[in-house]
């Protein structure tokens, strides 16, 4: 039986700046994008026979029809290329759902990389396009790393990589839709970040730098969303590190590069929040 076995790695932006929102719905962005060491794992087999199915362990009550991204990506794929057999899909998950770390996208770019691993066709720029059609966070998903993004995410330019730094997630077990904190966005109006200083930091491998402008312009609207984030900001910063909610939240992590200072938090955080895990930048290259 063929099969394949892809981690899909969650994602955090470092960086991110939300600019105007564009015709299409959608809004235009500059952010730092990184792919760290949590995720998921994603396991294609192919079947002799019977139509393509997804399961998925601890998925909560995530669909398992095509609108989970992972069922979605494998139908777009096996249209494009014409493929006639069927697949199963097997998804553990371990990266929260709705919670600004890119978990369906990321299980949406492993399924792009598995089917084309598995049936041997289609090139980088194949799957690049069919990712962007998933959605804007499934581009990067496809190669990790580090990158600056922008449009809505898929103009996508790889960084150095970004010097040591462990990150403590903290969830407070709660779902956060990104659609209702981009609504909340769109109300009012916030400060202005500028991108400029983190980049020459991160071609400095200025790591303090990093951490002095490393930010996220939709905190603000997450926290009045969820004010428990607040908490969670306060207690990371206790310990030294430096607090930022993870895309539109409410995940948040604390940036540190002293591994002392995240283990205590670890250790002091473990038992108060549902779900607290040590995660580092990670690529697919290793
Ligand atoms: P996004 O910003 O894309 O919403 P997120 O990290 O906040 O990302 P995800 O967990 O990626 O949240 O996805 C949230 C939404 O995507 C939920 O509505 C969920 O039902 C849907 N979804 C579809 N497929 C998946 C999947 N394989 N894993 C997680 N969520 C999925």
């Amino acid at each position: 039986m063929k099969k394949v076995v892809i981690s899909a790695l969650a994602k955090v932006n470092i960086f991110l700046n939300v600019l105007a929102r564009r015709n299409d719905g959608y809004h235009d962005l500059e952010s730092i994008m990184q792919s760290i060491s949590l995720h998921d794992t994603v396991t294609l087999t192919v079947l002799s026979f019977g139509p393509s199915v997804l399961t998925l362990t601890d998925g909560g009550d995530l669909p398992t029809d095509k609108r989970n991204l992972a069922l979605a990506a494998w139908l777009l794929f096996k249209e494009k290329f014409d493929i006639r057999e069927n697949i199963a899909i097997h998804i553990k998950k371990r990266i929260p759902v709705s919670a600004g770390l890119a978990g369906g996208s990321s299980d949406a770019a492993a399924v792009l990389r598995g089917a084309r691993e598995l049936f041997g066709v289609a090139t980088d720029a194949d799957l690049f396009a069919l990712a962007a059609q998933l959605g804007s966070d499934v581009p990067f998903c496809l190669f990790g790393g580090t990158a600056l993004a922008k449009g809505r995410g898929e103009k996508l330019l790889p960084m150095p990589a970004l010097p040591k730094f462990y990150f403590v997630l903290v969830n407070p077990g709660m779902a956060l839709a990104t659609k209702s904190v981009y609504q909340l966005f769109d109300k009012k109006s916030w400060p202005i970040l500028s991108i400029d200083n983190i980049i020459e930091a991160m071609r400095h491998q200025d790591a303090a730098g990093i951490l002095q402008f490393a930010a996220n312009g939709l905190e603000a609207a997450s926290l009045e969303f969820c004010p428990v984030l607040a908490e969670i900001k306060a207690e990371l910063n206790l310990f030294g590190l430096l607090p930022l909610v993870c895309g539109s939240g409410p995940t948040v992590m604390g940036l540190t590069q002293d591994e002392g200072a995240a283990l205590a938090a670890m250790k002091c955080l473990y038992f108060k929040w549902p779900f607290v895990e040590l995660a580092w930048a990670k690529d697919y290259s290793d």
